[in-house]
């Protein structure tokens, strides 16, 4: 799942977003996606495509992604599927260089790089998935 723009030019959205269409979570296209309420001909039905008929708009859009970069227990989830392909080596291999791109850490060896990962942050592991799949082939991409 290739992607047009390099992770430190991705708003917390658009990593979010990535993240969860690459763990399978596409927001309905037939319903609003602003409330979720079903997309009708006119605003009489409900809503149209360009027009959310819920008035005042809901603090959170039926599209939002779930907050991947910032929340541990989804990270888990995305890291879990990452084990499921086999991926964990390269995995935690990305994620220790994204942590600590100094050799510094890497110089205490094993439990070195073993710190960098246990205390990196969700978005340093969301980063790590994504810069794996730009390089990855059929059938890892989702
Ligand atoms: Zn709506």
């Amino acid at each position: 799942m290739m992607s047009d723009k390099d992770w430190s030019d991705m708003t917390p959205r658009e990593r979010d977003a990535w993240i969860a269409e690459w763990m399978g979570h596409r927001p309905d296209p037939s319903r609003c996606r602003i409330c979720g309420w079903s997309i009708g001909e006119s605003i009489a039905d409900g809503c149209t495509y360009d027009n959310c008929s819920m008035r005042p708009p809901p603090s959170k859009r039926y599209d939002d992604p779930l907050p991947y970069t910032t929340d541990m227990a989804l990270v888990r989830l995305a890291e879990d599927k990452i084990e499921q392909y086999g991926l964990q080596w390269e995995y935690a291999q990305t994620l220790a260089f994204i942590a600590a791109p100094s050799s510094f850490h890497h110089d205490q060896g094993c439990y070195g790089t073993a710190w960098i990962v246990l205390r990196s942050t969700p978005d340093q592991r969301c980063e790590a998935i994504w810069r794996m799949m730009q390089t990855a082939s059929d059938p890892v991409e989702a």
